[in-house]
């Protein structure tokens, strides 16, 4: 027996499948991405107290002799197993090493692929079908969600997708979605571009706004940043509904149909979720990037087909 694998049995470790499993239910509870293993690290622990590792589990190091520079490396040998398990579910593409997410996120991390998070949720008994609703990232969604976002700003911008299928949905269209909102909302920085609500869920830590396609995605709208805009449930509602336009100067249009609501309508206590952009002239919350604001043609054709003047 090898000496690391004598050690592992000394300290009666867990074995290597099953902190892989541990590490695929940790990283979807973390939405998809944690941080590379290092001392000090949360995430060390937090596996570690999934196991209830001992005290001597957690410090116990493996001792290696470089000869040639006459020195001893020494590991934890937790962060040792951490490590390995981690490269072996690399190994079987269910994550993306550190080495590679660090291309997409600028951050040492390991991060789910959708296989991986597949895995992920048949390992919690999530059924398949949620998947859609939760925000956890993976390797594929981040790459698109990227090039969304990098793609140069083009002068003449359709805002429709001639090939776009709008009833099938494919594996492909899904993950391409995904993308889609995760770009947005990152873009306005999970809030809504209207009424500035930032709100997150405690249980799954998703986001309370969501990604609206001005030219809707029943018109065959392009899943594109420059088609989309971050916005809370009621107001990507009343925008799809027609309530609302945005002007070529993002000014945000209330429709003059509002003068005939009933005054109970569209009030929760004193807060009018419509009236209130209708006096002042406010304009929408904006990306940081002009690269990436909505595009006058998404948002004309949005004023002159969906909106109620
Ligand atoms: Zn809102």
């Amino acid at each position: 027996m090898s000496y690391e694998g004598k050690m592992l049995e000394d300290f009666a470790m867990p074995t290597r499948k099953a902190v892989e499993q541990a590490l695929l239910k940790t990283l979807f509870k973390h939405n998809g991405v944690i941080k590379e293993f290092a001392t000090g690290e949360e995430i060390v622990s937090e596996i570690a107290d999934e196991f209830s590792l001992n005290k001597n589990q957690r410090t116990a190091v493996l001792e290696r002799i470089y000869h040639k520079e006459n020195r001893i490396v020494k590991t934890p040998l937790w962060h040792r197993l951490l490590y390995r398990a981690a490269d072996s579910l690399a190994k079987e593409k269910l994550v993306s090493k550190p080495t590679s997410t660090i291309l997409l996120t600028n951050k040492k991390e390991w991060m789910l692929t959708e296989n991986g998070f597949d895995e992920s949720l048949k390992l919690l008994s999530i059924p398949q079908s949620q998947k859609e609703f939760l925000q956890t990232k993976s390797y594929e969604v981040q790459k698109i969600a990227k090039k969304l976002i990098e793609t140069p700003r083009p002068e003449n911008y359709n805002p429709f997708d001639k090939e776009k299928k709008v009833v099938k949905v494919t594996r492909e269209s899904a993950i391409r979605i995904r993308g889609f909102r995760q770009a947005v909302i990152e873009a306005y920085d999970f809030k809504c571009a209207f009424c500035g609500l930032k709100i997150n869920s405690l249980k799954d830590m998703s986001w309370g706004v969501e990604a609206a396609h001005i030219v809707p995605h029943s018109e065959k709208g392009k899943d594109d940043i420059l088609n989309g805009l971050s916005l809370c449930r009621l107001h990507h509602w009343a925008f799809d509904a027609g309530w609302f336009a945005v002007e070529n100067n993002f000014t945000i249009q209330v429709s003059s149909k509002v003068n005939s609501l009933s005054s109970e309508f569209g009030k929760m206590g004193d807060y009018d979720f419509i009236r209130i952009f209708s006096n002042k002239k406010m304009k929408m919350l904006l990306p940081k990037s002009k690269e990436i604001y909505p595009h006058q043609s998404a948002i004309s054709w949005h004023r002159e087909n969906k909106f109620y003047h």
